[in-house]
């Protein structure tokens, strides 16, 4: 994956951790990050992730993968080695994933998050937190800004997942004001491409495997509310521009803002598919947004990044690259 940095873009490659390093976003950072000379150690349990999404780097003299759970403390193998950069993605992502692991979705953004925001304030290592546009909940203001506080439902089906990441946010902005530790918090917008897993019912994903199959497309409600859809390769520049920024440590909305309907989003990969696929309508979860867009300002403000790939571009290549997997 081209990584199309800025010819001014810094870093020192040092010791670098990535948790949830075999899921979508960590595996495809993984990936970025040996690219530009890193010595990278992953952290996963693979609950939602997966081995082959790192096969292609298991033999990396750069790298090593360390099979643990995160919300069972620190492994010896990570507090024993004095990293320079901790990205901390660990966690179930997906609404049917963070509902299947409630508890451990609890965790890991809490607990977990506390135990590196300590080995981070003992290493001086700088820390990269992924938070979400879940922290705006079903939002009143569109599209959202990083002042916008958020309308979220506490106790909802949505709330393991919301409300731990707002604490993960809380204890970034806390440990870094009390303590002075490194760190940079990042609210994704839903972010799609290869390695999503298949099973894990992300709308990207489901509405191509039911396209390549010629399966009804699921959507949920009448479909008219909207996501905006992030093309993972630009997601992850952003990324990295922001953990190499100087002294920002507020959350940045790293998303498109190019929002589309989920109905609209059917249409679009039934027909890039080529699929005789019908479209059924079936019930809408609670508490789900009605709509999301993130206002990225702030990003093209203090990391010069934009999003450069435009959705059917990027659900092209999504495609293709299920179309591979499925052998279809
Ligand atoms: P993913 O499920 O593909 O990856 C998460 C990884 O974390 C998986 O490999 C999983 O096995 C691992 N993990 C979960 N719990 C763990 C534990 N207790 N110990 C060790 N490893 C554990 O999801 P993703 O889309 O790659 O998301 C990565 C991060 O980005 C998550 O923190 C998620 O909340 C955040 N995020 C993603 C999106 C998106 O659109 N992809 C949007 C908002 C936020
Ligand atoms: N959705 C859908 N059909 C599916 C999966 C999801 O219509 O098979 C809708 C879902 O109701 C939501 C949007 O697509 O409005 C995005 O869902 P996803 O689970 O990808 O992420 P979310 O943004 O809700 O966390």
């Amino acid at each position: 994956m081209p990584l199309n940095l800025p010819p001014s873009f810094k870093c020192q490659p040092g010791p670098v951790l990535v948790t949830g390093a075999a899921g979508f976003l960590g595996s495809h950072l993984t990936d970025a990050l040996l690219e530009l000379g890193y010595d990278v150690t992953g952290v996963d349990s693979f609950i939602t992730g997966s081995r082959d999404n790192l096969a292609h780097v298991h033999d990396h003299p750069r790298f090593r993968m360390i099979q643990h759970d995160l919300t069972m403390g620190l492994p010896a193998a990570v507090t024993r080695q004095p990293f320079t950069r901790i990205y901390h993605l660990a966690s179930p992502a997906s609404p049917v994933g963070y509902v299947r692991h409630q508890v451990t979705t609890l965790k890991i953004n809490s607990l977990a998050t506390i135990d590196l925001l300590e080995l981070a304030e003992k290493t001086r290592a700088r820390i990269f937190m992924a938070s979400t546009s879940e922290c705006y909940g079903d939002p009143l203001e569109h599209p959202q800004r990083e002042t916008y506080w958020g309308h979220v439902n506490p106790v909802g089906m949505r709330s393991m997942y919301d409300e731990s990441k707002r604490f993960m946010e809380a204890a970034a902005m806390a440990y870094h004001r009390e303590r002075g530790v490194d760190t940079r918090l990042v609210r994704i917008f839903n972010t799609y491409g290869p390695r999503l897993a298949l099973d894990d019912g992300r709308v990207v994903v489901a509405f191509i495997k039911e396209s390549l199959t010629n399966q009804p497309l699921t959507v949920q409600g009448d479909g008219r509310q909207t996501r905006s859809l992030c093309y993972v390769e630009d997601e992850i520049r952003g990324f990295l521009l922001l953990m190499e920024s100087q002294g920002y440590h507020l959350p940045v909305n790293i998303g498109n803002p190019e929002e589309t309907t989920m109905l609209e989003l059917a249409q679009e990969i039934r027909e890039l598919c080529n699929s005789k696929s019908t479209i059924i309508h079936t019930p809408l979860p609670p508490d789900d947004p009605r709509q999301r867009c993130p206002d990225i300002t702030l990003a093209k403000e203090k990391l010069h990044w934009s999003p450069t790939i435009p959705r059917r571009e990027g659900l092209r290549r999504t495609i293709e690259f299920y179309r591979q997997k499925l052998k279809l």
